[in-house]
């Protein structure tokens, strides 16, 4: 099977992608570049970016005149002159951002995000092919190919309908995938998965199942790798993952708009993607990212809505790519107090600060439906000790401003969506 899989593979990408290849043999010969050569090679795909969507897309071309901005920039942080854009603009400005260059091929992605507001743009063939090629160099670090057998933990409540076609596209990227979660479903899958070389899939997944695994007792050996991905993976997920699948979960950062950003090395540094993205973080750490391959619908300062911050570039693997040190989770409503308004990470904080000082992982997902007070949903049976940790660490962040309660939650549910960690019910 598993030539067979390398054959379908690289004959699908012939079909599909062929500048797959190509873009994937440059990215290897820049993997160990320098700093100064990795920022000159943004530069210079920056500036072919700027110049294309000056050229073809309508609405930069507004933008950038609106601004006085010339796309002839001299150096990266000149893109500062430029505003940002969100996703609404993405929706809104949908037909006068797309490129009215001619494109030998394009294709069409979709995205949902986590407030359901749908959309849809059309990638040029380089574009998919920069992001697949992209991921193919991080896999490397792992010794893992893509088209190895793997191990999927996404949406495993698929419709009837659709079950058909999952299992052809399941089996020509030989993948295998879990559609129940009893324990005989569980057991079967484990079996399966020792012939595996990889598994991937939303963190709170692979979680989940790793607790089932090892409460079941079962054997799972062979995977190199285990990459979450879509979600915040929580520090309380990684010693149930090591025990079930031999290795602690990776993280992957990326989205369909943006590519792929981000990718962790096995020192366990961040690396950003520098060929194909350019990063910047605003005062409130908020990412901006610029995709360097978005030639058909430009991204160029886009506030994708999630909090990081930058690490030292220097790392134990000798890769001289930029770091994020921390992924702080999705922009979310703020917390209201009685006399005032908090960031939605705060309750990261919280738990990591209990995590560091005291060794304690937990599992936690906190809810308001009222300003002053929170509930915090933790995942296990009462422990006393563990609220007054707490209550000691939300003392520190909120005073008296906020109260809070906490519930007890057995296991949470496995959510097929976007999980958040806080969520407000404040209208
Ligand atoms: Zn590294």
């Amino acid at each position: 099977m598993a030539l067979l899989s390398k054959f379908i593979y690289l004959f699908g990408a012939k079909l599909r992608n062929p500048s797959l290849m190509g873009i994937y043999s440059a990215l290897k010969k820049t993997e160990f570049a320098n700093y100064d050569e990795l920022e000159k090679i943004q530069l210079d795909k920056l500036k072919t970016l700027l110049k294309s969507a000056y050229q073809y897309s309508p609405f930069y071309r507004d933008l950038f005149d609106a601004h006085n901005f010339d796309p002839e920039i001299e150096t990266l942080s000149d893109i500062k002159a430029l505003p940002t854009i969100t996703k609404r603009d993405l929706i809104e400005q949908n037909a006068q951002i797309h490129s009215q260059q001619q494109f030998k091929k394009t294709l069409l992605a979709e995205t949902s995000g986590t407030s359901g507001e749908a959309l849809a743009f059309y990638r040029n063939e380089e574009w998919d092919s920069t992001n697949r090629a992209s991921v193919m160099r991080c896999y490397d670090w792992y010794n893992v190919k893509p088209w190895d057998k793997n191990g999927y933990f996404w949406g495993y409540n698929i419709e009837q309908g659709e079950a058909k076609k999952v299992k052809l596209l399941d089996w020509l990227q030989n993948r295998i995938r879990i559609f129940r979660y009893d324990d005989e479903s569980i057991t079967a899958f484990a079996k399966d998965l020792n012939s595996a070389k990889f598994l991937s899939g939303y963190s709170s997944m692979i979680y989940q199942i790793a607790k089932k695994v090892n409460a079941l007792n079962l054997k799972v050996s062979g995977i190199k790798m285990v990459k979450g991905t879509s979600e915040m993976i929580l520090d309380a997920y990684q010693p149930e993952v090591k025990k079930a699948f031999g290795c602690k979960m990776i993280s992957e950062y990326g989205a369909a708009e943006s590519g792929l950003i981000a990718f962790e090395c096995p020192e366990g540094s961040m690396h950003i993607n520098m060929e194909n993205v350019y990063v910047e973080i605003d005062d409130n750490k908020e990412i901006i990212v610029t995709n360097l391959a978005s030639h058909s619908f430009p991204i160029i300062r886009y506030r994708l809505g999630d909090y990081i911050s930058l690490g030292e570039a220097k790392c134990a693997c000798g890769r001289a790519h930029k770091v994020i040190k921390e992924i702080y989770g999705r922009k979310g409503s703020s917390i209201l107090g009685t006399q005032k308004e908090y960031p939605a990470l705060t309750f990261y904080y919280v738990f990591k600060n209990i995590a560091l000082k005291d060794e304690i992982l937990i599992n936690y997902k906190a809810e308001q439906f009222e300003c002053g007070t929170v509930i915090l949903k933790i995942e296990g049976q009462p422990t006393p000790l563990w609220e007054q940790l707490i209550n000691r660490e939300m003392n520190k962040y909120f005073g008296d401003d906020l109260r809070f309660s906490v519930e007890y939650i057995d296991k949470f549910e496995t959510q097929t969506k976007k999980q958040q960690y806080f969520e407000s019910f404040i209208k």
